[in-house]
């Protein structure tokens, strides 16, 4: 059996899986499908930053678009750790298309001028 907190709203319900993936604990639909997304294929929103040719902002801040595989979090990291932004950026901007191949892009959160 796996226990887990449902974290989709601020209630945080237990919530436990058994052995076929059967989820108990949540108090309404939504905690019952971010339980089974988690035993089987949990997902996060990805938030870092990526260097940059700026001498006042040296590290670009930002997230995935949609969540990715938590099985791909770390090589998501050592990707990002290879691009320099070189160019203006504005929030929102797509800084790298489909990461990974993973559909998902990496967007901006922060203005940046170089
Ligand atoms: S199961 Fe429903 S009520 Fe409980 S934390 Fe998750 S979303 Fe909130």
């Amino acid at each position: 059996m796996k226990e887990m907190i449902c974290i989709v709203c601020p209630v945080g319900c237990h919530l436990t899986a058994d052995d076929d993936n059967n989820i108990a604990g949540n108090r309404c639909v939504r905690g019952a499908k971010y339980g089974l997304a988690e035993v089987t294929n949990p997902t996060r929103t990805l938030t870092t930053t990526i260097r940059t040719t700026s001498l006042t902002i040296p590290r670009l801040s930002v997230k995935t678009s949609t969540p990715i595989s938590k099985a791909l979090i770390f090589e998501a990291l050592s990707y990002m750790n290879n691009v320099i932004i070189n160019k203006n950026v504005k929030i929102g901007d797509v800084v790298i298309e489909n990461i990974l191949n993973t559909g998902v892009n990496m967007v901006a959160t922060k203005n940046i001028e170089i």
